[in-house]
């Protein structure tokens, strides 16, 4: 491959993390081995195609790596005839990877502000969720990755944010506890200071049992 093939192909992938990031037959040669590993033939018929349909499901269930965050906040409306009410999306499904067992957490996300002076479009918080949740993830880590990057970009006088999900790696191995939900909050600004702000967010996704959570 020429450097000029290879510097398009690097710019392309930029905000991939970790350099070195193996070629697609290297990637569908790691799916064989698991396959040999569970037991099975990676040559027989039915299976003699699934390492590059795995490896092209990957691209999907991981495309999160290759979406800026920031980026998706970064055009904003400042032209909002003086709306100073809270702006919420509530019941955002996402579908994230449990970064332990690289199995799926499934669940919804409700996104809310408190305008300053910007808005921004509302399938930007959708984008904006699905860009943190295609990536290996933990919960907490998600719900806070959320909100900070609202809160940074756009400089609310606050943010709420509240995901609930069922994790696969708790219903299909482990301890098999199915129809568990968890919930994670992050409340910041005016969220977390002003009681009343919080309840109405709480009362709007109608998830009072998060009333309770700590501040995480
Ligand atoms: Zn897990």
């Amino acid at each position: 491959m020429s450097d000029e093939k290879n510097a398009e192909k690097t710019s392309k992938n930029k905000p991939k993390t970790g350099a070195g990031r193996p070629s697609r037959e290297q990637a569908e040669d790691a799916v064989r081995v698991l396959l040999r590993w569970a037991g099975d033939d990676p040559a027989r018929e039915g299976l003699i195609d699934t390492p590059a349909r795995v490896v092209r499901a990957y691209e999907e269930f991981f495309a999160g790596y290759d979406h800026d965050p920031r980026e998706i906040l970064s055009r904003t409306f400042s032209e909002v005839d003086g709306y100073d009410e809270m702006i919420v999306l509530k019941d955002i499904r996402f579908e994230s990877y449990c970064e332990h067992h690289m199995v799926p957490i499934i669940g919804r996300a409700h996104v809310a502000y408190l305008p300053e002076h910007r808005v921004v479009g509302i399938s930007k918080l959708a984008r904006l969720v699905d860009a943190f949740a295609k990536r290996l993830q933990i919960q907490e880590k998600m719900t806070a990755q959320i909100a900070d990057t609202l809160n940074e970009v756009l400089q609310p006088k606050g943010v709420g944010v509240i995901l609930e999900a069922a994790h696969q790696c708790m219903s299909t191995r482990g301890v098999h506890k199915a129809g568990v939900t968890m919930v994670t909050s992050r409340m910041l600004g005016t969220f977390r200071s002003d009681p009343s702000t919080r309840r109405e967010f709480l009362a709007i996704v109608g998830t009072p049992g998060v009333m309770s959570m700590p501040n995480t």
